[in-house]
């Protein structure tokens, strides 16, 4: 992480030097597909991309097709509340779905807007599920990557003043050896050259897993079962207030969790508006993903 202001230190005509000799000792292999990569892993090639000096480009770690099937634009996902939007709604990236187009039975969330990369499946699916598994941090530096790309747009439009991850449940930390939203949060805050307050969110008690797809059964699963860390003069209630957080986690499935967050992040913290940034959106039925368009 501490790397990044060297890396903009080198000279753009060495890092290509570089970044090319890399490709030659790394032939291309997919991150999210080619089982090759499995190989340089278990052999001990290790490609740390976070924490190098010299940024290898995307296309040398995803390959064209995952890196196209990892995206639909904005304008697909209701910005609201992250259900496919209405056609007629699709100008720009403020697109709406039919229930909060006409307020009837839309969530009233907390955060103010939400921005998913795909949906949960495929390319983004397989994405998510290999980030909980891998123990290289990598993946998620990729991962952040991919969604910057596709998403550079709406970020810049909500001018995030820092970037917050969900935490994570304690059990799954405990079986895990990486932390998802913890790396995605850090890799896209140094995209956009904002800080990221990784303990500003901690969990006060353990939530049994989401089982259930009911939206209250979901929120009421987590309700309290948040807090903000610190406190003191100068912690995070402090520096929270009239900020623009950028809240990431790696799927959205009814957003009771970036719900719970949000309400505590402007309740509590003082923070002036949050954007829910997440790889995949999840939980929406098969009829409603058909409605899909425009990739
Ligand atoms: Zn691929
Ligand atoms: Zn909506």
């Amino acid at each position: 992480m501490g790397t990044e202001t060297e890396t903009n230190e080198r000279s753009p005509a060495f890092r290509r030097v570089v970044e090319t000799a890399f490709e030659l000792v790394y032939p291309r292999s997919c991150w999210i597909c080619d089982e090759r990569i499995v190989r340089a892993e278990s052999s001990g090639g290790r490609v740390v991309v976070g924490a190098s000096v010299f940024r290898v480009p995307l296309s040398a770690l995803v390959c064209d097709e995952c890196r196209r099937a990892a995206s639909v634009p904005a304008r697909t996902f209701c910005r609201r509340c992250g259900r496919v939007a209405l056609r007629e709604t699709a100008r720009g990236d403020d697109a709406l779905c039919r229930f909060c187009l006409r307020k009837t039975g839309a969530l009233k969330f907390a955060f103010d807007e939400v921005r998913p990369m795909h949906f949960y499946r495929g390319t983004t699916r397989a994405l998510v599920l290999q980030l909980k598994r891998t123990t290289d941090p990598t993946l998620a530096e990729i991962a952040a990557r991919l969604y910057f790309e596709s998403r550079r747009r709406v970020l810049k439009a909500f001018r995030p003043d820092a970037v917050v991850p969900v935490p994570m449940n304690w059990r799954r930390r405990f079986l895990r050896s990486v932390n998802s939203p913890d790396f995605l949060a850090s890799a896209l805050a140094r995209e956009l050259g904002v800080p990221c307050w990784a303990k500003t969110i901690r969990r006060v008690r353990a939530t049994p897993p989401q089982s259930s797809v009911d939206w209250a059964a979901r929120r009421d699963n987590v309700a309290g079962a948040f807090a903000l860390s610190g406190g003191k003069k100068d912690g995070p209630l402090e520096r929270l207030k009239g900020k623009r957080i950028l809240l990431v986690d790696d799927a959205f499935t009814s957003g009771a969790t970036a719900n719970e967050i949000a309400a505590l992040l402007k309740e509590s913290g003082g923070v002036e508006a949050v954007c829910v940034a997440t790889l995949a959106r999840a939980g929406l039925g098969k009829g409603r993903r058909l409605q899909c368009f425009g990739g």
